[in-house]
Order: C-alpha cells, then structure tokens, then sequence
C-alpha cells in the first residue's frame, strides 16, 4: 500500500507535526529535503491577520529576529508566504517548553536554576544591548534544546527602542497575566527593559518553587499581588536566592535590579569560575 503523501512546504519542507499553538499561529515539526534537518514552522494565517496592527507586528517579529544571533535564541532562517499564510522557518527546538519541562519532573536545585537563568540573562541582555524588548517572556515562550540549552523564542510582542507599540500591552494582557508587571498594571507607561527582568524574576522564581509568586482565584486579587509585591519565597530557597529574587521582582522599577547588576549579583557569580573551567 502506498504511504500518504507527506505535506510539502514549496518544495522544501516536509510538515510534520504539530509542535504548539500561541494566540496567532501554530507551530509545526519540519524537515529540509535538501538534508534532512529539522526546523520548526510558524504558520500565520492571513484571514486572521488583516487586522493591520497585526500585519505590523508580523513585519516587526521578522526585523527583529533577522537582526539577533545568539546561543540562547532561535534563529529565523527564512520566511515564506504563500497566498493564504505566512511561514517563518525556525531553529527547532527539541526539548519543548522548559515549564512543560518543570511540569513533569518538578521544580529544579538551585544549581541547575542558575545555569538556565544565565543562559536567560545573556539572551535577555543581548537583546537589551541592541535596543530589542521581548515584552513577553513567559513560560510558553522559554524552550530548551536536547542538550539541556535554553532558547528564547517568540519576538511577536518584542519591540525596538523607541519605537511606541500601542497594542503590545493588551496581547501582553490577554496572554499570561501572572506574568505583567506591575508597571503595566498602573497603565502609565513603562521601560521595555525593565519589564523583561521583572518577567526574568518569575521565571526564576517558578523553576526554583515550582508554583507561581503571584497567583489568585481571580484576576483583580492577583493584580493587587502583582502590583503590592506579595510573595512568598520558597522556605528551601538559599539567602542569596531570596535576595536576588527580591530584586528582580521589586515593584519600584527605578530600584529593581538592571542586568550589569544581576551579572555581578552573588547568587549569579556563584562557582562561575569553577563552571567555566569544567567546560
Ligand atoms: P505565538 O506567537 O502564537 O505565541 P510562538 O512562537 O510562541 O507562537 O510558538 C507557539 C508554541 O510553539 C511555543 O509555545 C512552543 O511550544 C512551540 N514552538 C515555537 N517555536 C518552536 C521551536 N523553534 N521549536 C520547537 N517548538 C516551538
Ligand atoms: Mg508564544
């Protein structure tokens, strides 16, 4: 019997299957003809996207990442459009999401903590440093490859430096709440990089404890969570974790810890001699 004909992208990509789904597109498992390799292949519908500020959020996700080449962030190899859709072909990823990641086999040591939250700081600091804000990094967006790597992914909230995007906030909204900021609670504006580390914060926080800081039976309960600060470490979380933690997630965004400061934190140097000479 003859095997069903696998679904080509142009010539080029054979499409497997389904890898995730975010609020716009669907991601699915792709492999090069040419040689084989996977890639991942974010599909944008256009019915959906004639909304035109998601037209120019699309072009932006496409500036923005053409412009990063980092270790900790997925690389854009090429985008495709065909008369129905939009493709971006992606670095694909094979460990998933690092919180499906934590789901299964629970919160993580301090140590292991540590080597994921750098890899995070250097991608999140390089982005800063070439004037990029991803504005949304959340669990979903957090992926590890299969040698245990952590890679950032999805810049379709991320903006660039000055540059005003009027509806970045209510995706940001509408995505995961536990996750904003309180500066972008009290709605007057805020610093892009300021609200990737407070994010940074959170998600140190949950590999660590295993359960979210800011969490409520609904949503107004958790706004005042997030926008007081109340949280309550992890009893097992070392002194110097504790601190830092209450760095990256202090409410006054003219006092929360900025990345030269996070690079030079205790916690964050801790045996970073000794990792580098194990390498
Ligand atoms: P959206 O902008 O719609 O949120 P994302 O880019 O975040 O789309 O992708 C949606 C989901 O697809 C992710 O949360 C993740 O589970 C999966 N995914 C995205 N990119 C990759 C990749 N490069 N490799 C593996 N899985 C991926
Ligand atoms: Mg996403």
């Amino acid at each position: 019997m003859m095997s069903a004909t696998k679904k080509m992208l142009f010539g080029k990509y054979e499409i497997g299957k389904l890898l995730g789904c975010g609020a716009f597109a669907k991601v699915y498992h792709g492999r090069d003809v040419s040689n084989g390799k996977s890639v991942a292949i974010k599909c944008f519908n256009k019915n959906k996207i004639q909304d035109s500020n998601l037209t120019s959020n699309i072009k932006t996700e496409i500036s923005i990442m053409r412009r990063l080449r980092h270790q900790n962030i997925v690389r854009l190899f090429e985008v495709l459009a065909s008369r129905n859709k939009i493709y971006f072909v992606i670095e694909f990823v094979k460990g998933g999401e690092l919180f499906t990641r934590i789901e299964k086999t629970g919160r993580v040591t301090e140590n292991v903590a540590r080597g994921y939250f750098r890899q995070l700081i250097s991608a999140v600091g390089y982005c800063h440093s070439r004037g990029v804000f991803h504005r949304d990094l959340k669990p979903e967006n957090v992926l590890i490859d299969d040698k245990g790597d952590l890679k950032i992914t999805d810049f379709g909230l991320s903006a660039v430096k000055g540059q005003v995007r009027k509806d970045g906030m209510f995706h940001t909204w509408c995505g995961t709440p536990a996750y904003v900021a309180p500066e972008i609670l009290r709605k007057r504006g805020y610093d892009g990089a300021m609200v990737d580390i407070w994010s940074c914060g959170i998600i140190l926080f949950v590999i660590i404890a295993g359960y979210l800081p800011f969490n409520d039976s609904n949503l107004i309960g958790m706004y005042k969570k997030i926008c007081n600060g109340t949280y309550r470490c992890p009893k097992w979380a070392s002194p110097e974790l504790k601190h830092l933690i209450s760095r990256l997630l202090d409410t006054n965004t003219d006092t929360r810890i900025s990345i030269d400061e996070i690079l030079n934190d205790p916690w964050f140097v801790k045996d970073l001699g000794k990792e580098e000479l194990e390498k």
